[in-house]
């Protein structure tokens, strides 16, 4: 289906794909802007309702026009910690769908349905047939006749009590390795009753699904697929089979289909800030032109302007912008009002949602850590405003200086450096990281809107705060990195990471790099990198990964070779610990950094002891054999300590002072724990 702009309705000067309503035949959408389904953990949480209501309703004063809840399974076999199957489990869902109605009621709310199938966290989970994920590789239950009519009959069940909860709809999930497409796809489904065998047979599962659920439900409740338009497996779906399988879906009843563009399994990043934006929004396009009924498209969608091409180039009806959301509630009013430049923009980074998911812990967001703690994480105004001097404008200053501010304190934020930013400064360069510079452009514009006096360009020492005048001083000046204790490390040859990212000192043709963090990692990606950025380029993405758009073979990815190019050196990344290289990275993004590195033929070595640098090269031992990397450069990338010396000064004055950031903890610090920890304290001043 094409986006249509409703007939009577005055366009929004900027957007008018974006905010034009979309006639669903038993009801509208007031825009075409979707918050997406991500799972928050908190359904099984002691208050987690009331929480998840203080979310959704927040999104809905922000004018999204639906939103997907998290995945909620049908029942035991697939749960991956909720399950919606008795009157008892829809009251709790209650306080969500009622928040949202209260605030518009035009505002729909839909539950996703998600059967994990072989991903459940469950011995009974079940599958087509006992093959494992390549993720869990734990063997699922086979299901026979009876047990496959029993899952059929328990998605109907789920969906009679989403619509018991007040849901305006559900999605099911038919994708990203969960049990219903496991049915499709040849690799896990090796029935050879009416259930597998031929693809018509193994589209049963899911179409029946969706026709039983549609003849529970009537017709004016709104029935979502979600399919794996791309599932990016060697020896997936083909193209002419995802057709199919979305023309039969309508016909089965569904309202909307939504694209999806992964299994979980497969080894291609598809949300990552190292995908461009909006990198598969073209294959959506193209089934749009196939159905009757409207399409959903999404990844890497993360601003107005964005989303408002994909629309205006006829590729989906409605834009799923999940993260996006959850960095900022009010991203579609921002963009409604002409406010695009105060967007906190999700830079895909995975760190606090994404992560914290796989990881079992509560999802929040790196650039805002209001969200999923809007019940108690508030920036209220103050009853006793206070001018306060904030030194350092890193992320953590950064955070501090716009809370306190907003709050309505007097802010005074200074930094030695001619620019905002610290060492995401740093960060932005590193290629696949272009996303940063939107976080300083934010950061940037708050400034200004809370009225923050910058002082750039600007060292402060103790004394300047001492007669400054100032209530409460806030250290933030960061960090040092580390200089390990290695004879030679004074060596010419030896530099920092500071100095190779900022382009003060030639890198030559061997290289060894001297920690494998995530600096060592990035640094190792800019040394290596040739040509334009991937982010920055489809094409480029599209070569390096081994995803063919143009002709879409079986997966996007069957039989196509990646192709990297890289620069003309040598490059070893080194590490002490025994562990493998790249373990400590993000759990949902350190393949993705391994694999980069590997198809550029980084070696990653660990066990490392390092004996010295000298003209020869950095001298290591691995298990006690000494060997020399006959390298001209090393890099120091050996982590880092707090700069903290301004506030040892301080100690001795009556000024309250503060520690956040780097300064307080440089180990283990990054600038999720460095915005979260210096908005906390900004809050309670
Ligand atoms: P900093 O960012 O170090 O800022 C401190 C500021 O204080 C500086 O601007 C400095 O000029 C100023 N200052 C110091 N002394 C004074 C003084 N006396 N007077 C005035 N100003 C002073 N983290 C992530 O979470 N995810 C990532 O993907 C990520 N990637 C990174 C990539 C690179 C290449 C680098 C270098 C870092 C990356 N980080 C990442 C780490 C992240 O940038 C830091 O954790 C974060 O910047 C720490 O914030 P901070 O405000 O405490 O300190
Ligand atoms: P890091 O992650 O702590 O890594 C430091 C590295 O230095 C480790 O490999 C460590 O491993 C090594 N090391 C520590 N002490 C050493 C010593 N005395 N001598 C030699 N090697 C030593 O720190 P970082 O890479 O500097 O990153 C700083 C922060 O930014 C981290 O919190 C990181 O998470 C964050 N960051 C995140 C990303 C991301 O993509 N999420 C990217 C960049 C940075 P061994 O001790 O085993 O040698
Ligand atoms: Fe986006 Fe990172 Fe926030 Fe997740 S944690 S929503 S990826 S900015």
């Amino acid at each position: 289906m094409t986006a249509n702009t409703a007939a009577n309705a005055p366009a929004h000067k900027k957007y008018p794909n974006l905010f034009s309503p979309l006639d669903l035949g038993f009801t509208q959408l007031k825009n075409r802007a979707l918050m997406g389904s991500m799972h928050t953990g908190l359904e099984e949480v002691e208050g987690g309702f009331e929480r998840l209501a203080a979310y959704f309703a927040e999104r809905a004063h922000g004018g999204v026009g639906m939103m997907i809840t998290g995945g909620i399974s049908p029942n035991e076999e697939g749960s991956m910690g909720s399950e919606m199957s008795t009157p008892e489990h829809a009251e709790g869902h209650r306080q969500v769908t009622d928040a949202v109605h209260a605030v518009d009621p035009d505002i729909k709310i839909c539950m996703q349905i998600l059967h994990a199938g072989p991903l459940a966290h469950t011995p009974t989970m079940v599958g087509p047939s006992a093959v494992p994920s390549r993720l869990s590789r734990l063997i699922p239950n086979e299901l026979d006749e009876a047990g496959v009519q029993k899952q059929i009959n328990d998605h109907v069940n789920c969906t009679k009590m989403a619509k018991l909860a007040g849901y305006d709809g559900v999605e099911i999930i038919g994708s990203a390795g969960y049990l219903l497409s496991t049915f499709l796809v040849e690799k896990t489904n090796q029935r050879e009753d009416q259930w597998g065998g031929s693809y018509e047979n193994r589209m049963r599962f899911p179409l029946e699904i969706m026709r039983r659920c549609r003849a529970e439900v009537g017709e004016n409740f709104i029935l979502i697929f979600r399919i794996a338009a791309m599932d990016m497996l060697q020896g997936g779906m083909s193209w002419d089979e995802v057709v199919l399988l979305a023309k039969e879906m309508e016909k089965a009843g569904a309202t909307i289909i939504s694209t999806h563009f992964t299994w979980h399994e497969s080894a291609v990043p598809t949300i990552a800030t190292m995908v461009p934006r909006a990198a598969f929004s073209g294959v959506t396009g193209r089934l749009n032109k196939e159905l009757n009924i409207p399409t959903i498209t999404s990844n890497r969608i993360n601003m107005p302007d964005v989303a408002e091409q994909v629309l205006a180039d006829g590729d989906a009806d409605l834009v799923s912008m999940a993260r996006p959301m959850l960095a900022d509630a009010e991203l579609v009013k921002k963009a409604f009002e002409g406010r695009e430049d105060e967007i906190n923009t999700c830079i895909g980074c995975n760190q606090a949602c994404l992560d914290h998911g796989f990881e079992g812990k509560e999802i929040s967001c790196l650039v805002n850590p209001r969200a999923l703690n809007e019940t108690f994480l508030n920036y209220e105004p103050s009853t006793a405003p206070k001018k306060i001097a904030v030194v350092g404008a890193g992320p953590a200053g950064l955070a501090y200086a716009t809370v306190a501010a907003e709050r309505g304190h007097c802010v005074t934020l200074y930094d030695a450096g001619s620019e905002i930013g610290g060492q995401f400064n740093l960060a932005k360069q590193v290629p696949g990281k272009e996303e940063f510079y939107e976080t300083l452009r934010y950061y940037s514009r708050m400034l200004e809107v809370h009225h923050v006096d910058v002082r750039l360009n600007t060292k402060v020492c103790a004394e300047d705060l001492k007669n400054g005048g100032y209530d409460h001083v806030v250290v933030a000046t960061g960090i040092t990195p580390r200089t390990p204790e290695v004879e030679g490390i004074d060596h010419p040859k030896v530099v920092s990471y500071v100095d190779v990212i900022r382009g003060n000192v030639a890198v030559g043709k061997k290289v060894a790099v001297m920690g494998a963090g995530g600096i060592g990692f990035d640094v190792s990606e800019l040394i290596m990198h040739k040509g334009v950025s991937a982010a920055m380029d489809k094409e480029v993405f599209a070569r390096e990964w081994g995803i063919d758009f143009t002709n879409h073979p079986r997966g996007g990815v069957t039989g196509v070779v990646p192709q990297v190019e890289a620069a003309d050196r040598q490059v070893f990344l080194l590490q002490r610990k025994s562990t493998p290289v790249g373990r400590g990275l993000g759990k949902t993004t350190g393949w993705t950094h391994r694999m980069s590195l590997a198809k550029r033929g980084v070696q990653m070595m660990n066990g490392i002891e390092y004996n010295r640098v000298d003209d020869q090269g950095l001298h290591i031992s691995i298990e006690g054999v000494p060997q020399i990397l006959d390298v001209d450069t090393v890099i120091v990338c050996a982590g880092q300590v707090p700069k903290r010396a301004l506030y040892d000064e301080l100690a001795d004055s009556s000024i309250a002072t503060s520690l956040v950031g780097g300064a307080y903890e440089a180990s283990e610090l990054d600038a999720k724990a460095a915005i979260k920890q210096a908005s906390e304290l900004a809050a309670a001043v």
